[in-house]
Parts: C-alpha cells; structure tokens; sequence
C-alpha cells in the first residue's frame, strides 16, 4: 500500500450503488463520478456505510478525494480511493432546471448503448452516459428475499473493515428494471437493471409497515409515472460490468456488458414544483 502514488481529484459524484456482499471487503459500494477535467472516475471498492459520517457524501455533490490506478480491477475509470481523506466540497444545486449538473452531464453523454459498446471494443470504455430515446416499461421483479449463505458469510465476516455499528446490509427483495430503447439505428431495445443506492432506498423506507399496493403505488409514481411521463430529460449513466471475452480477466465481472446505473431527471418547469 505505502510505495503506491495517490493523485488528488475533484469529483463529481454521479451514482453510488446500493452495497453488495464481498469476499474481501465484507460489502462494497461502486461510486461513479466525473472529475474537474471532465473525465469519467469509478472508485471500487468503498465501503460506504463504514464511513465516519463527515465523509458520507451525497451523489450530485463535489468531492474532493485522494485515489491511486486499481491495480486489481483492470477497467481505464478506476481507481482505489483513500477513504481517511474524503472532502465533501458542496452540493451542487437543481436551479434552472438542472443547469449545474447538466454542464457537467451533457458533455460526456455518448449517443447510445451500441455507441458506447464500439467505444469499449476501441479502447475499453467502461463508463458513460446516454440519454434514452424511449422507456417503454419499468418493471418491478422479485428475487430471493434472503441472502444465500454465501453472502450471508460475507457479509458476517469479522476483520478490518467489520461493520460493528452497522446493521447487517438489508437484502432488497425486488429488481427494478427499466425497458428502453436508445437514439440509435442499431438498437433492439435494452432491459436493465438499475443498482441505484437512492432508489434501494425509496424501497426501504416506503415499504416499512406497508402492503405492496401502497408502497407500489407511491414508489412506481417516483420511478414509473414520473420518469417516462413527466421528466423531459432523463440520463442513464451506464457501466461495463465484463470485458471482451477474450480478455483474460473476463471472468471477473458479470454477464451483462452494460447496465444502467442511475435514472436522472430534470423537471419540466412549472409541472412539478
Ligand atoms: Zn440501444
């Protein structure tokens, strides 16, 4: 760790999954950002809920971070992040419709999945962003309520980073799955999970004491109703969970080339306040 050089960077934060179980690290959070030079940054693995509270950053705000190349995890955007020394710099703010946050989104969006996919054969893109010409559906699937005792042992190990003051991760019963299709000839139409820690969150906190029709109602009116038919500009920010096949380290991450990581909208003025 001591010989490794870290750099400083300015980051703005653009997605922060809901945590997974991990063999090394207990569980693990994967932030997307985008620095002050206006490049796509992803620090893996944090360990976000272990965080002293001062450096619990929000997503949309800037932060200020201290981060050497990952040396395990061979994607271009990302980094090992020093997690003693996070600075929350400020939030930025939704006036004008999102105008902050969009000078910093809207030039790195790329046009489409399949756009995204050439940039990741020609030089190994991993992270970006499209805006998606239609999303047809959102769906809302079960899966296993409970951790396997796989992750079950995970998430119970004891060592460096054990969470003592942590409550054990919640398992989200649901996935939630956006249909859409991209601003692109070449597109079939994409199905997509989305790992979002803010919309695990909508979940918990609306399901607490509620049957499934009442927490359905309010969360597919924030996800569903709002996002195909109110918002007029919604980001997908997207992540290449496998490499080329035949790249040799393939086999570390999943199936899917891509999956969306974040749902952002801004409000068509005067609809909602
Ligand atoms: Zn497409």
């Amino acid at each position: 760790m001591s010989n490794r050089v870290y750099e400083t960077k300015t980051l703005f934060v653009t997605v922060k999954t809901y945590p997974n179980p991990s063999k090394k690290h207990i569980e693990t959070t994967c932030v997307s950002g985008i620095t002050d030079e206006g490049y796509w940054m992803r620090l893996h693995p944090v360990h976000f809920r272990l965080l002293e509270d001062s450096s619990q950053f929000q997503r949309y705000s800037w932060i200020g971070v201290r981060v050497n190349k990952a040396t395990q995890d061979p994607r271009p955007e990302s980094y090992h992040l020093d997690e003693s020394k996070i600075e929350i710099i400020r939030h930025t703010t939704t006036d004008n419709m999102w105008q902050e946050r969009r000078e910093i989104i809207e030039p790195l969006l790329s046009r489409s999945i399949e756009d995204l996919q050439d940039q990741q054969a020609s030089n190994r893109t991993s992270l970006g962003a499209i805006r998606p010409k239609e999303i047809t559906r959102f769906q809302i699937k079960d899966t296993d309520p409970h951790w396997s005792p796989k992750q079950r042992a995970k998430l119970s190990q004891l060592g460096l980073f054990s969470p003592q003051n942590v409550p054990l991760l919640e398992k989200i019963p649901f996935e939630f799955v956006y249909d859409f299709s991209c601003d692109d000839p070449r597109c079939n139409g994409h199905s997509m999970q989305v790992f979002d820690w803010e919309v695990a969150q909508s979940y918990r906190r609306w399901s607490r004491d509620k049957s499934r029709t009442e927490w359905e109602k309010q969360f597919r009116d924030m996800y569903d109703y709002r996002v195909r038919r109110i918002y007029d500009t919604i980001y997908f920010i997207l992540e290449a969970s496998s490499l080329p096949p035949n790249n040799a380290h393939s086999q570390l991450f999943g199936e899917s080339i891509y999956a969306i990581k974040s749902a952002t909208a801004y409000k068509r003025r005067n609809i909602i306040s």
